[in-house]
């Protein structure tokens, strides 16, 4: 069922996005932000690329590289401009985006739009990245805000010259993160129109982001039996 991006078709691509993120769980924000990247700036394809080891030390533990890549798989499988990658899953150690980009870079040669697709805060934190000025010599950012984001931010930590290179994207549904999600499936609450179905009835099936071990929200398996109570 797997269909990953096969290197071949990164070669082909005149203009390529690069959706990078934990995707701890994927959600149709991440979804409608490649879209709108894709349209706003005319990339023939977006390749989400789930991080393996993420190379911040997160604030909570991180499910697994597969789970979270399975997820990826099962929703973008709708949508022919979109493609999962396991660049970063199989390349061993943390996942550098300037690993990645080196990587995609070879293969698409030098005249190819690339685009590094990601939330703003984490370009916020851009200079704590491996190599970040040759991270920006091979590609150009977009910046994906959720709404009421403050643009000083950026403007405040970065330098000039890398600022140039980030292109602020606008997203509404960026509302909905994943923070949310796992909060939600902690405690039973349904995720549903949050993420793909098959997302939800992934999360559900394998119980993440439950100590219970069993689904999370069995209302999102399907329909329940009325309570006559
Ligand atoms: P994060 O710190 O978990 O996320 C920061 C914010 O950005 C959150 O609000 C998050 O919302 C949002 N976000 C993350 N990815 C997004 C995406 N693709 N589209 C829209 N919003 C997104 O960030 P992260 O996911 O770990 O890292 C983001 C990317 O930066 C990854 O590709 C990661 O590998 C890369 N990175 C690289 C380095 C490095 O090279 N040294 C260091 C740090 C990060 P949600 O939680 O809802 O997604």
């Amino acid at each position: 069922m797997a269909r990953f991006a096969p290197e071949a078709l990164i070669g082909m691509a005149d203009a390529l996005g690069i959706m990078g993120g934990t995707f701890d769980p994927i959600h149709l924000g991440h979804l409608v932000a490649a879209e709108e990247a894709r349209l706003r700036f005319r990339l023939d394809r977006v390749i989400f690329v789930p991080n393996g080891r993420p190379p911040h030390k997160k604030d909570y533990p991180v499910t697994p590289p597969e789970r979270r890549c399975e997820m990826v798989v099962l929703a973008v499988a709708s949508n022919p401009a979109f493609e999962p990658s396991r660049i970063e899953i199989d390349r061993p150690g943390p996942s550098y985006a300037v690993d990645t980009v080196t990587q995609i870079r070879g293969r698409l040669g030098p005249d190819a739009k690339l685009y590094f697709i990601t939330g703003a805060d984490a370009i916020l934190e851009i200079l704590t990245w491996r190599q970040p000025q040759r991270l920006a010599e091979s590609c150009e950012f977009i910046a994906v805000t959720r709404p009421g984001h403050d643009l000083r931010r950026l403007e405040e930590a970065l330098p000039r010259d890398l600022l140039a290179r980030i292109h602020v994207l606008r997203v509404p549904g960026l509302e909905i993160s994943s923070t949310e999600l796992r909060r939600r499936a902690g405690v039973g609450e349904s995720l549903r129109y949050l993420t793909p179905q098959a997302v939800v009835r992934y999360i559900a099936a394998y119980g993440l982001y439950t100590d219970r071990g069993s689904p999370a929200a069995e209302t999102d398996i399907g329909p329940q039996p009325v309570s006559r109570a």
